[in-house]
């Protein structure tokens, strides 16, 4: 899902950009090895779903707002916010909750359940979803499935000025489009152990977002070496994070290399093609929800639609 509405919680005041990044995500996804040609992969605008929208003001009228508040994901991010939420931000995940659910396949009774990739700060949220769904199928019968979450190997990567989440409009993102250059740059300014002023002094590999870096993407056995070096203070930060520089290039090269390939791709076209597919799923869903809702109002317009 290319989630624009949701960008706009921190992107209000500038549409153009969220329009942009629609293309610059398509082309990150097919760079990493998405591939909507094969039948169980689309790239779904989340814009483009009205029955999205519809959803979510449903889900908010079950939700208490004290629940938002409570959400660790979302004080995490108020804190980083830097001026007042608005109400759009406060209730994003109950949006979110509606961008899984809605893609429940009907008759939810043929699967058991909807296995949904996420990072790790996105648990939380993934325990609403299911609350909701729980909640809504007692109250007025079984339409959505219970959903799994999938964190992959790297649940979650620091940033690179050792903030906890790595995130582009905080400017401490290595993004998969960076040139081998860029990537050198942002590496050198990385945030290391702050006792570590100079070669010689012992660091603290453990508290450094250079060594969690080697450690997701580089061998475990050079690791072990760096870490001994780091602590003996016999390794310096420059060259450790000339290594890493080298790593994240091998690393990212290839991914390069498809994402330039992707660029002559007519990418329009998935998206568009996936947002057809997720319409189908989405609209049958919300058929069921507004039947289980008695909002369908048969008793005022019987089964023409207005
Ligand atoms: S030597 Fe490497 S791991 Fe140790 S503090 Fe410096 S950058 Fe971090």
């Amino acid at each position: 899902l290319i989630a624009d509405i949701q960008a706009l919680t921190t992107h209000i005041r500038k549409p153009s950009l969220i329009e942009d990044s629609v293309r610059e995500v398509v082309l990150d996804w097919l760079a990493v090895g998405l591939d909507p040609t094969r039948p169980n992969v689309h790239f779904v605008l989340q814009s483009a779903i009205p029955e999205l929208t519809e959803l979510t003001t449903y889900f908010s009228m079950m939700v208490p707002f004290s629940e938002m508040e409570k959400n660790p994901t979302i004080k995490e991010e108020l804190e980083r916010l830097g001026s007042a939420p608005t109400a759009g931000f406060m209730i994003y995940p109950i949006s979110q909750a509606a961008d899984i659910l809605l893609f429940t396949p009907c008759p939810p009774e043929k699967y058991d359940e909807l296995l949904v990739p996420v990072g790790a700060d996105q648990l939380p949220h993934l325990e609403g979803t299911n609350r909701i769904a729980r909640h809504f199928n007692r109250r007025y019968g079984n339409v959505f499935l219970p959903c799994i979450p999938r964190v992959g190997a790297v649940g979650r990567l620091v940033g690179t000025d050792g903030q906890a989440k790595m995130s582009k409009s905080l400017g401490n993102a290595i993004q998969l489009k960076d040139s081998a250059d860029t990537v050198r740059t942002q590496t050198a300014k990385m945030f290391t152990d702050p006792e570590k002023l100079r070669k010689g002094d012992p660091g603290r590999p453990e508290l450094c977002p250079v060594y969690t870096y080697h450690r997701e993407f580089g061998e475990s056995q050079d690791n072990l070496a760096r870490a001994e070096g780091c602590r003996s203070g016999q390794l310096g930060c420059v060259q450790c994070k000339q290594e890493l520089a080298d790593t994240l290039n091998d690393f990212l090269e290839p991914i390069r290399a498809k994402r330039q390939e992707a660029e002559g791709m007519d990418s329009n076209y998935f998206v568009q093609e996936g947002t057809r597919v997720a319409r189908e799923i989405g609209g049958k869903t919300i058929i069921a929800v507004r039947e289980a809702m008695h909002l369908d109002y048969k008793s005022v317009f019987g089964n023409s639609k207005i």
